[in-house]
């Protein structure tokens, strides 16, 4: 028989642990096998091509659908099981695409969704303010724009004081100014010891705030940890740009002869030279060795988008 008994949560435990996880719908395998843990506290990014698989796993996750094998727990509780009800409460969660009734205002609509998870009405206000919406808060949703919804949504998540956010493309509609108050507010939950799995298709956006990530493809995992581990990993090549005159692009290739650089190519006011990691701190030796010839130095290390194609394709 299936061990439904909690574990206790001492720590170190993952807050989110998943094992063997498959969702078979007939002959799609949405998601094919899946093992995560997932630590109290963390900023987590779930990322992958459409169709990988991360709604599915959300799904299974909150306990929205049934796994066709594995099992989930979540602070010790089985997912489905019947301990999982109380930890299914300190829960938020944003979908893909929240439904909102254009009827309502922005407060009734969260006293619609506090009613709904049966949490006290009281501090719907300030969450609103949270969320930049202080001003629209008796303003009807059907007058609100994209960016507003999406952050009504996140409201809506926040509702409880959850100690988890599952969090389905949460910076869909929203501008530049309000991506970053957005994850400013998840830095804020996090210090609070609130744990957030994010998935988004936008990689630039996430790849200096996650603490760690999981690269998914056809259903499953295909490498998890710190962007810069997964660089590592995958040993991309990185970029030096060294700014020098061009009176003296010819000393920078000399300086760099005797090293295993990849190319090295002269540009409008610097040379880009491309290595990999382990020669990068004799890189710097050698153009430090030209003293004042050098301008200015910027290392590019590999996107996240580089390292996801690494990954996933
Ligand atoms: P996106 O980035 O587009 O949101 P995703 O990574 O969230 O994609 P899922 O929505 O989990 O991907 O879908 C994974 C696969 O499972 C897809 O092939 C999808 O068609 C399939 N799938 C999902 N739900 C169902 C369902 N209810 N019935 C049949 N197939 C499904």
């Amino acid at each position: 028989m299936a061990d439904t008994s909690p574990v206790p949560n001492e720590a170190g435990a993952p807050v989110i642990a998943v094992r063997g996880v498959r969702k078979h719908y007939g002959a799609i395998h949405a998601v094919d096998g899946v093992d995560l843990d997932i630590r109290r506290g963390e900023l987590y990014g779930l990322i992958g091509h459409n169709g990988a698989g991360k709604s599915t796993l959300f799904k299974m996750m909150l306990g929205l659908i049934p796994p066709s094998a594995g099992e989930i727990r979540i602070d010790g509780a089985r997912v489905g099981g019947g301990d999982f009800r109380a930890v299914r409460r300190k829960i938020g969660y944003l979908p893909e695409n929240v439904v909102l009734y254009d009827n309502l205002t922005g407060l009734e609509t969260l006293h619609f969704f506090a009613r709904l998870k049966g949490v006290p009405s009281a501090h719907n206000g300030e969450v609103l303010e949270r969320v930049g919406l202080g001003h629209a808060a008796r303003r009807r949703v059907r007058e609100y724009s994209k960016g507003m919804r999406q952050r009504l949504g996140f409201a809506q998540a926040l509702l409880g004081r959850p100690q988890l956010l599952f969090l389905d493309e949460p910076t869909t509609g929203l501008d530049p100014e309000a991506i970053r108050g957005f994850y400013a507010i998840l830095r804020q939950l996090k210090s609070e010891g609130v744990t957030t799995v994010i998935t988004s298709h936008i990689l630039a956006e996430i790849q200096e705030r996650v603490d760690r990530l999981a690269i998914m493809a056809a259903g499953q995992v295909q490498a998890t940890g710190t962007v810069q581990a997964l660089r590592e990993q995958m040993d991309l090549p990185l970029w030096f740009s060294v700014r020098v005159a061009p009176a003296d692009f010819e000393a920078v290739r000399d300086a760099l002869c005797h090293l295993p650089v990849g190319a090295v190519e002269a540009r409008d006011d610097h040379v880009a030279v491309q290595c990999q990691r382990e020669s990068k701190m004799a890189v710097i030796e050698a153009l430090a060795g030209l003293g004042g010839t050098v301008l200015d130095l910027t290392v590019h290390e590999p996107s996240l988008e580089d390292v996801f194609f690494g990954f996933s394709d």
